[in-house]
């Protein structure tokens, strides 16, 4: 492995200016799974790894009860995300996800941050922040900007980040009443291994319980890049949600999948499968929204 020079910044605007100041030659490092492993493969050689580990941040989510809005600080370990029981309880979704990413002791170092940014198409944690409508927080030598993160992704291994930026947190709006999700990664093993395919759906439910007032359907690995199915989406709003109208969305779904063949899965058993796994994860968050209105 080629040598390199490890900066431990305090702040985010010392590792702005460290990365600055050796442009080009630079990466931030946060958990450090991806870094070292491209590292390793010898596919970047930074002179200078500057780590995100030390700046001082949230390393809980937070829900701000006042706006309703959730934070999740971009350097927290899917551990401390696992291990949030607001986040188990209230946003299934993403503890779905971030309980099956690598093993416990990636888990204790691994970032959503760093999860994000890789942007790889199997990103687990990307599938359930887009249903949530999540928005990145980013921070550069411009300042703060925010952007929804279903616009994050650009390609594989693209995204929104640009030189010196760091993404600090990911703000998930309120969620509506009645609402119910759920994510599912598909592969030929559940745990130490990167999907074949990530669905995630999020449904709210009209005052009847029954009729979708608002749905979110996202899928990884089926696409360059994580996306909203959004055909799907608008046919079941305003429809009662049922195995039938869940079916006919998984097909609308894979219709606007883009799958190839690939190690992991050939693209005709992906889209058969987009199919299968909306109509199982709608009918989990449905079943979800209503437990969670009865337990209210
Ligand atoms: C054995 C193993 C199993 C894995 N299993 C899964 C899995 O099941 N599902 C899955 O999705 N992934 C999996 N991964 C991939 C990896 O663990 C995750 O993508 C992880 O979340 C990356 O976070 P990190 O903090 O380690 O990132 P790092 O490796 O530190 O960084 C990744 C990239 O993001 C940049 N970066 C990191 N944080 C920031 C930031 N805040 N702002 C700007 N740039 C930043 C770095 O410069 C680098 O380019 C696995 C990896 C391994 C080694």
């Amino acid at each position: 492995m080629r040598k390199f020079t490890y900066l431990v910044p305090k702040t985010l605007n010392e590792a702005i200016s460290m990365h600055t100041s050796y442009d080009g030659r630079t990466r931030y490092i946060a958990g450090g799974t991806d870094v070292l492993v491209k590292l390793k493969e010898g596919k970047i050689g930074p002179d200078y790894l500057v780590s995100l580990k030390h700046i001082i941040c949230q390393d809980q989510p937070f829900l701000n009860t006042e706006t309703g809005e959730l934070y999740i600080g971009a350097f927290m370990t899917h551990r401390s995300i696992e291990r949030s029981s607001l986040v188990e309880h209230q946003y299934p979704i993403l503890h779905d996800a971030v309980k099956n990413i690598g093993s416990v002791q990636i888990r204790n170092v691994a970032t959503i941050g760093g999860n994000l940014v890789n942007a790889v198409p199997s990103a687990d944690g990307a599938i359930p922040l887009i249903a949530l409508d999540g928005k990145a927080r980013i921070y550069g030598p411009k300042g703060d900007r925010l952007i929804d993160l279903a616009r994050f992704f650009l390609g594989p291994g693209q995204c929104e980040i640009q030189g010196a930026e760091i993404l600090t947190e990911i703000i998930i709006p309120r969620l509506e009443p009645r609402t119910g999700s759920a994510y599912i990664k598909h592969g030929r093993r559940e745990a130490m291994e990167l999907p074949m395919l990530g669905v995630g759906i999020l449904l709210s439910l009209d005052p009847d319980m029954a009729t979708c007032a608002k749905a979110r359907i996202c899928l990884g690995v089926a696409a360059p890049t994580p996306f909203r199915a959004l055909a799907a989406e608008a046919y079941l709003r305003g429809k009662s949600v049922t195995e039938d109208s869940l079916t006919e969305a998984g097909k609308i779904a894979a219709g606007e999948s883009r799958v190839r063949d690939s190690i992991r899965g050939v693209a005709w058993y992906r889209r058969e499968m987009v199919g299968v796994l909306v109509k199982r994860m709608g009918l989990l968050a449905l079943e979800r929204a209503r437990n969670m209105e009865l337990n209210m």
